[in-house]
């Protein structure tokens, strides 16, 4: 027996994120660090936003991004 109406199926694509949280082990500044694998990434490599310490590098896939979530009790500058 076969059904007879076909039912559309709306799927929501749910791009899977994997959070962590990384420090900068210069400056004690931490972040949240979030990759996508739905989206494409580029290569390159994040620094540190108050310090400019290297803090990973990009092989290009999967999309990262970090955000600034505490800032460090010494400011430099
Ligand atoms: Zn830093």
């Amino acid at each position: 027996m076969l059904h007879g109406a076909k039912m559309p199926r709306s799927r929501r694509i749910l791009s899977r994120m994997l959070k962590s949280d990384v420090q900068c082990p210069r400056c004690e500044a931490g972040y949240r660090r979030i990759e996508v694998e739905s989206l494409p990434g580029r290569p390159g490599e994040f620094r540190c936003l108050v310090c400019n310490e290297v803090l990973e590098r990009y092989s290009g896939t999967p999309y990262v991004a970090h955000r600034l979530t505490v800032q460090p009790e010494k400011m430099f500058g």
